[in-house]
């Protein structure tokens, strides 16, 4: 067993393809190319990508060539300014996000707020949105292998892209869906996330690396799906009624703690009914 970084499980999915699973924090993929590297996720903070990048170094000595932004979150996307010498490929809407102040500085303030041992390193974070962009898809040989940039519509952000390897079943999903946790939504387009979700969980693969907590299978993809999918519907049914926002949070959780209250982060339900209640009667 290698000696990667403190709280990194490394889980190969496949030959060279690897899901660098991280306790708490932000998942990575990293998948070995014949001449170089391909990282999925550069994580929160230069530091934490530069410990990506050394875990990175006891797998290969190939140099990173692309990295891959899922979205553009910071705990995925701001440790990207460590890849110089790499083309960072990301969604055109994912580009406008990184380069939106307002979007980037309102989560400076939240991180502000929140006082995590990365906050300062946070708040000094040169920005570095991808210079490769696409709408549609990307097919990527690499290693001998196809991969698939694939973007299916907005989600938990405008500019969600998934990395599907179809000859391994192998995909990488960011935050549109984990395995038995509550996604982030404060960003998140809710109505558009349960179609995009469906088209994620028909591309057919058997085992996905999601953006935070375990590996998991292709039954898992359908009940992230279902989680946002009675999120909303739950919601609806609140606002049709004419109930106030704090009522429908409360009731949202009575709704989904049956099915989905052993998930990571349950207790976020209600602020997450809360916005998408927002939403739906904004629209
Ligand atoms: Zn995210």
């Amino acid at each position: 067993m290698k000696n990667f970084t403190a709280g990194v499980e490394m889980v190969e999915m496949a030959d060279g393809v690897f899901a660098r699973l991280h306790e708490g924090m932000t998942n990575a993929g990293i998948l070995i190319g014949d001449e170089g590297v391909l990282v999925i996720d550069s994580l929160r903070v230069p530091s934490f990508a530069r410990d990506l990048i050394a875990d990175v170094r006891r797998l290969t000595d190939k140099p990173v060539r692309y990295v891959v932004d899922t979205h553009s979150h910071w705990d995925h996307a701001w440790g990207n300014e460590e890849f110089p010498e790499a083309v960072i490929v990301g969604h055109a809407n994912c580009r406008a996000e990184m380069l939106d102040v307002e979007f980037t500085e309102a989560w400076r303030e939240r991180i502000r707020e929140r006082a995590d041992p990365w906050a300062e390193e946070a708040l000094a974070v040169r920005v570095t949105p991808p210079a490769l962009t696409f709408e549609d898809s990307i097919q990527l040989w690499f290693g001998g292998r196809r991969v698939d940039l694939r973007y299916l519509g907005r989600a938990h952000t405008s500019g969600d892209i998934f990395v599907h390897l179809p000859e391994d079943g192998v995909l990488f999903t960011g935050d549109v869906a984990q395995d038995g946790g509550v996604p982030y939504v404060l960003d998140g387009y809710m109505r558009e996330w349960i179609e995009t979700g469906t088209r994620l969980a028909e591309l057919g693969a058997h085992r996905f690396v999601p953006g935070h907590g375990p590996v998991g299978e292709a039954p898992a993809l359908v009940e992230a799906r279902d989680f946002v999918a009675e999120l909303v519907a739950s919601t609806e049914r609140s606002v049709t009624e004419g109930l106030d926002e704090h009522v429908a949070g409360a009731r949202a959780a009575r709704d989904l703690r049956e099915r989905f209250g052993s998930w990571r982060g349950f207790e976020r339900v209600q602020e997450s009914a809360g916005y998408t209640y927002r939403q739906v009667r904004a629209s």
